[in-house]
């Protein structure tokens, strides 16, 4: 029989009970009982989903991240999380979100570096080190699910992140190097694998992701030293990779004395047979063949095809699951009940994608014929999907392919358009600006509410969020800033509200997946070729353009945030999609310019979140990527100014990138370091203008005048004066007014005292 296993499930759970657990708790709401019964129900409910794999994940559950509870297992919490009073889980939330439930803000302390994991949109908790770090076991939590899941009925198995990718994943605060940590950090792994044993667990899933990553020859040789030491232990280990190819560590994979290794067959498609090849013959190999990155149903009959021969050649050696963890999906398509049926018939979240690996296994073991029905049924949803005439527009293709350089390229260079810009706007040096989205207010969400619920008519929706417009265009002239907004009160998402005006997007009710901790994202499905049937934004910026004699900057998420932000198709390249998704912004853009909008703003806030995880692999996405934003922005006039914004603070290694989408003007996140972050413009001379972030909108603190023109100064330390525009780090739509209105006048101010001297 093959075995089937999962690397983990969705913990948020399918309504986001955990979420609301979570929070309640967190509010005082609720008490920590009150939790840990939510838990121990959804842990119980995934596994009854997965009640008909061979192996059931345990472990993968979490209250807020699994990298947090690994620290936990291994004894390396930071310190300061037993500063105050309190329960275990006071500790955990400390290091998690900075206070637990019961601290008052008096006795809060830093939260852990929170991180991308990989190339997700998941964040984990970053394992603090220092050459002083001592591990010691709490194998509490593993045990007790292990326990859990054994009572149920299931055949679990552990599943712990490896040592090497443990520390990979960590920092050292004092510049030592982790993996100095090792030889200390090996005996606790032992201990926890005996452990792990006597309860009665045969496998564990051990994940070491880093290895598809670049490792320099330290890295390489932890795992030889890591899985030698490790290779006595009682439990057959099941060494799991996923995210992509192993390429120059795959013989190192094959060769490490394990029982077994996981290769993610999706992204990796190209290495299996390789790795059959090489892996020897006591080991298992385990496939991910069910994609757990998108909402795609698999091409089962196809996967079949060249599932079948390695069957017969690896036997009961061959393990199927999905490609990685299905906590990056979202958890049942059942609840979908007013989803589009035909779109519906397309897709598999992972309870259906659960389903999808039980019928391929049954398949290998009692021939195709067994489940017939089944692949007949996925036949015909995987061909509606091929032949239907919503996903292919010929019109679309055609577009595409008349792409040619000419439409990424503006008129004429950047200091020809500076010039004629500087005519039309007459802006001050040091011209202020924000970067689009105004608080936004509970009545304003509320508002928004009502109108998706029909209980606010059209008309009566359109006059609230008029006037919220003239509110933050008045507000904005009183403040005196110099390019102004109309505040985004009509947008719930930056993706969402383009989403939904595009051709080729559907929208499902309760496809959350977790972002981090309680914090969950619903990302939109594109499915089909982008059009765009009508304008966008025009009349809300016409509306507040006109209320203004001040340049009014219209405001639009680029091509690239809105691909790396949604569920995109599977079906042809990254690259295509987001070409599409740039040739509607450009009609957006140039519907704007015709209105008279002379200044607009391209977000690309998640531009480097798409970058690959080799870093050999960037400029094959940064080109099509820069292309992408520069066939959206560049269909204008010279004396049209072009913006963009990325709110991410490391750019040094993707400068050239940058510089290449010849935006007129960008803003960036750079208060928090101090401007620190503009060393990248050290050596690379960035030439177009410049908002370096004064405000960090990420925290309640508003700066005064006098940091704000210190900031400044160091600024024109590495960029040259008459190119620095001030504005804040990022969108001001988590504020609230009182905060928001000191700290734009902190900025107008010191624009003026900087103007004075200069
Ligand atoms: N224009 C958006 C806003 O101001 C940008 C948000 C972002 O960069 N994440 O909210
Ligand atoms: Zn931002």
């Amino acid at each position: 029989m093959t075995i089937t296993h999962n690397l983990g499930y969705p913990r948020i759970g399918a309504h986001r009970e955990l979420k609301f657990a979570l929070e309640a708790l967190w509010h005082g709401k609720s008490g920590e009982n009150a939790l840990r019964a939510t838990a121990a129900e959804l842990r119980e409910e995934n596994w009854r989903q997965q009640a008909d794999l061979s192996l059931a994940p345990i472990g993968d559950f979490s209250l807020y991240d699994q990298v947090l509870d690994m620290s936990a297992t291994l004894g390396n919490l930071p310190e300061r999380a037993r500063a105050n009073e309190g329960s275990s889980l006071d500790a955990y939330f400390r290091i998690a979100r900075g206070r637990a439930s019961s601290d008052t803000a008096c006795c809060s302390v830093h939260a852990g570096e929170m991180t991308k994991w990989f190339d997700t949109n998941y964040h984990y908790i970053v394992p603090e080190f220092s050459a002083g770090t001592t591990f010691s076991l709490n194998a509490d939590r593993l045990l007790e699910q292990l326990a859990e899941a054994r009572a149920q009925g299931l055949t679990a198995k552990p599943v712990i992140i490896g040592p090497v990718t443990y520390l990979w994943l960590g920092k050292a605060q004092d510049g030592s190097n982790p993996l100095d940590l090792l030889p200390d950090l090996l005996p606790i792994y032992r201990e926890l694998l005996e452990k792990i044993a006597a309860a009665g667990a045969e496998w564990v899933q051990i994940d070491e992701p880093a290895l598809v990553t670049e490792l320099s020859a330290d890295w390489r040789h932890a795992f030889a030293l890591a899985y030698h030491d490790l290779k006595t232990t009682p439990v057959k280990l099941l060494l799991t990779t996923y995210f992509g190819e192993l390429r120059e560590n795959l013989q190192l994979a094959c060769e490490l004395p394990i029982a077994g290794v996981h290769l993610d067959a999706i992204s990796a498609h190209g290495e299996v047979s390789q790795l059959a090849d090489w892996l020897p013959a006591h080991k298992v190999l385990s496939l991910g063949v069910i994609n757990g990155r998108n909402i795609w149903k698999t091409d089962l009959n196809a996967t079949l095809d060249w599932l079948e021969p390695l069957k017969e050649k690896l036997e009961e050696r061959l393990w199927l699951a999905p490609s990685c963890s299905l906590l990056h999906v979202p958890v049942d398509l059942e609840s979908e009940t007013t989803l589009d049926p035909e779109i519906g018939n397309w897709l598999a979240f992972a309870r259906q994608k659960l389903q999808e690996l039980g019928i391929l296994a049954k398949a290998l073991d009692h021939g195709r014929e067994a489940v017939s029905q089944e692949l007949k049924a996925n036949l015909g949803a995987v061909e509606s999907r091929r032949q239907s005439a919503r996903v292919h527009n010929p019109a679309v293709a055609q577009a595409l392919s008349a792409i040619t350089p000419e439409l990424g390229a503006r008129k004429s260079p950047f200091s020809a358009r500076a010039a004629l810009q500087k005519q039309r706007f007459q802006l001050p040096a040091y011209p202020t600006t924000t970067i689009g989205s105004f608080p936004q207010t509970p009545e304003i969400r509320q508002a928004r509410k009502e109108f998706r619920q029909g209980t606010l008519a059209p008309q009566d929706y359109t006059v609230r969020i008029k006037e919220e417009i003239a509110y933050c265009v008045e507000r904005q002239e009183a403040l005196g800033l110099d390019v102004l907004v109309h505040g985004e009160a009509e947008r719930n998402d930056m993706v969402e509200y383009f989403g939904e005006q595009l051709e080729g997007y559907v929208f499902s009710r309760f496809g959350w997946v977790q972002s981090y901790g309680s914090r969950c994202v619903k990302p939109p499905i594109l499915f089909g070729d982008i059009t765009r049937p009508n304008a966008m934004t025009v009349d809300w910026i016409r509306y507040a353009q006109s209320l203004t004699d001040k340049p009014l900057k219209g405001m639009l998420t680029g091509p690239v945030t809105i691909l790396n932000w949604s569920f995109v198709r599977d079906d042809q390249p990254r690259r295509d999609t987001c070409l599409q998704l740039a040739l509607a912004v450009r009609e957006e853009v140039q519907d704007l310019e015709n209105a008279g909008v002379g200044i607009i703003q391209i977000d690309e806030a998640a531009l480097r979140e798409g970058l690959p995880l080799r870093q050999s692999d960037w400029n094959g996405y940064l080109e099509w990527a820069i292309e992408a934003f520069r066939i959206s922005a560049n269909g204008v006039g010279d004396d049209t100014q072009i913006h963009t914004h990325m709110c991410y603070s490391q750019f040094n290694d993707i400068i050239g990138a940058i510089a290449r989408m010849d935006a007129d003007v960008i803003t960036i996140e750079t208060s928090r370091s101090n401007m620190e972050l503009l060393d990248a413009f050290k050596g690379f001379e960035y030439p177009n203008d410049i908002g370096p972030g004064v405000y960090d909108i990420h925290s309640p603190n508003t700066p005064k005048a006098a940091q704000v023109t210190s900031l400044m100064k160091k600024a024109a330390e590495r960029i040259p004066a008459q190119r620095l525009w001030i504005n804040p780090d990022c969108g001001l739509k988590t504020r609230r007014w009182e905060e928001v209105i000191p700290a734009l006048e902190a900025m107008v101010a010191a624009a003026k005292e900087l103007r004075a001297h200069h």
